[in-house]
């Protein structure tokens, strides 16, 4: 059984893991600092910028370019390519998780699953390994068959036929 190493009671916001990283915290970069911490939709550089400057519109989008590599060198912030030429941002999560993208609508959905976790460890265990880390990303378009998979019942003509 492993240890699940949590620990993180509390939970210190973006600005203050800069501020005890040493990071000189300005005005602009607190913006987009809580810009960043607040989205959801793993949003890239450009989108980061708009919301930044809807606060500040002096914010600049080199501004936010340069300070999102600031918290990126930090540890802070991960980025993200999910193929679709535009690279994409979020704070490190707490919990790991995966990311299925529809690439029809470019929507990101995050998901965790046990199974594929214990999987990949134990590939990396047979290889000789030991996971420290790793990035899934299910690239995915809706299914006409969501409401026939969601009863649990296999779609008859995908079955292999004998
Ligand atoms: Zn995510």
């Amino acid at each position: 059984m492993g240890d699940l190493e949590s620990g993180h009671q509390e939970i210190a916001s973006l600005e203050d893991q800069c501020a005890s990283r040493g990071m000189r915290m300005t005005d602009q970069r607190r913006i987009i600092a809580q810009i960043i911490e607040q989205a959801s939709d793993h949003p890239d550089v450009e989108e980061l910028h708009r919301r930044a400057a809807s606060r500040d519109p002096r914010i600049s989008l080199s501004t936010v370019y340069r300070t999102l590599n600031l918290f990126e060198e930090a540890g802070l912030v991960t980025k993200h390519d999910f193929k679709d030429g535009r690279a994409r941002f979020e704070i490190i999560p707490d919990a790991h998780h995966d990311h299925l993208i529809d690439i029809r609508s470019g929507r990101v959905i995050e998901f965790r699953n046990e199974e594929i976790e214990a999987i990949q460890e134990l590939i990396a265990r047979r290889l000789g390994y030991r996971l420290v880390d790793h990035r899934l990303e299910l690239y995915a378009v809706p299914s006409e068959l969501a409401d026939e998979k969601a009863s649990g019942k296999p779609p008859e003509r995908n079955r292999p036929s004998e």
